[in-house]
């Protein structure tokens, strides 16, 4: 389905990233697999893309910052010659309510998941327009349309990213770029690992299908929205989350 296409995942070493990297190399793209800090696991995403058909490069940025992220969009024209699907997935988490939250937190925070997510489209908007041709999706979450206790940094960012789809997504159409995003709900991955056993029962409990989401889950929203399947549809909120938020 993706046979020719270039792809980069930002924080495809891990997670949720992992997964929609692999399903693209499943489905034959050649995919770029961005990384901070997790090298192997990086290279090892990319080893296994080669085994399922596809190709792939590790290439590590920091995508929070301007220059950074830029250098990876390079890499990835110098390798390929084009980029046909962004897919701005980094984030982090940093949980405290706001009394407590410094200031530190707060800017790691936007920066990593919001600024990331300018960042990268900055970068890669101008070779898309000029081809006529390319989607990005930006993997925000349910926090973003909700809001969360203790999350006010991260569902500021996730609310922001709903926001640039948006209005990107309307500056790139008339390009023939199409702009959405996922959101996803309480999905299996190191970032959720970390909460207590009490609040992933809890948030269970809210969830209708009765279970938490796969990695994998998510990867087929992503591959789905950046299909021809897909090409009526932009500026939208592909909300996946097992019917937690039904909006
Ligand atoms: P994760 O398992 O913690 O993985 C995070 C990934 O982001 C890693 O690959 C990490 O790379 C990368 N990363 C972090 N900071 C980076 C930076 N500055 N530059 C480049 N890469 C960076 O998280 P996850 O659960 O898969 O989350 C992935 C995305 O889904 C995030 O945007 C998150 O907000 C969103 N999301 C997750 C959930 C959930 O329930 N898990 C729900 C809604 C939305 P290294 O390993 O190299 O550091």
């Amino acid at each position: 389905m993706f046979r020719d296409k270039v792809v980069v995942v930002t924080g495809g070493s891990r997670g949720i990233g992992r997964a929609i990297a692999l399903r693209f190399g499943e489905l034959g793209a050649k995919v770029a697999v961005n990384y901070l800090k997790s090298a192997d696991a990086a290279q090892e995403v990319v080893e296994k893309i080669k085994a399922a058909g596809g190709d792939g490069i590790a290439i590590q940025a920091d995508v929070s910052d301007y220059e950074s992220a830029g250098s990876l969009i390079d890499r990835v024209l110098e390798t390929w010659g084009q980029v046909d699907c962004l897919v701005n997935n980094a984030g982090i988490t940093q949980d405290t309510l706001l009394l407590r939250m410094n200031e530190e937190s707060w800017d790691k925070v936007i920066n990593t998941n919001l600024k990331s997510v300018y960042n990268c489209t900055k970068h890669v908007c101008r070779p898309m327009f000029r081809r006529r041709s390319g989607v990005i999706i930006n993997v925000a979450s349910v926090v973003g349309l909700i809001g969360n206790a203790g999350q006010a940094n991260y569902a500021a960012a996730k609310a922001g990213i709903i926001a640039f789809t948006k209005s990107v997504a309307r500056e790139a159409a008339p390009r023939q770029v199409r702009v959405n995003a996922v959101a996803p709900g309480f999905i299996e991955s190191d970032m959720t690992a970390k909460l207590s056993e009490k609040v992933v029962e809890e948030y269970k409990s809210n969830i209708p299908l009765n279970r938490l989401g796969k990695p994998e889950d998510v990867a087929a929203a992503v591959t789905f929205l950046a299909s021809d399947e897909a090409s009526y549809i932009t500026g939208q909120t592909l909300v996946v989350d097992g019917g937690l938020v039904m909006y």
